[in-house]
């Protein structure tokens, strides 16, 4: 079974860095103050990042 991971729309992201915060795992890093990244070896699909995002442009999904 293919675990889920997060997926940034780095194009409606505001690098607010909520999803760094909210994380379990830090596996989210904001990348030269523009847009948020995440690292696919640490997310484990626990989705803390896509109901906290107030741009609404993270998804969780089958990676
Ligand atoms: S919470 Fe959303 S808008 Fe804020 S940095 Fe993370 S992905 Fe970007
Ligand atoms: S789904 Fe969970 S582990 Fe993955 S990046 Fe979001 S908050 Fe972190």
């Amino acid at each position: 079974m293919a675990m889920k991971k997060s997926y940034v729309d780095k194009t409606i992201c505001v690098a607010c860095g909520v999803c760094t915060k909210v994380c379990p795992k830090q596996a989210i890093i904001i990348i030269k103050g523009c847009y948020a990244k995440v690292d696919a070896e640490h997310c484990v699909g626990c989705r803390k990042c896509e109901k906290n995002c107030p741009a609404g442009c993270i998804e969780v999904r089958e990676g």
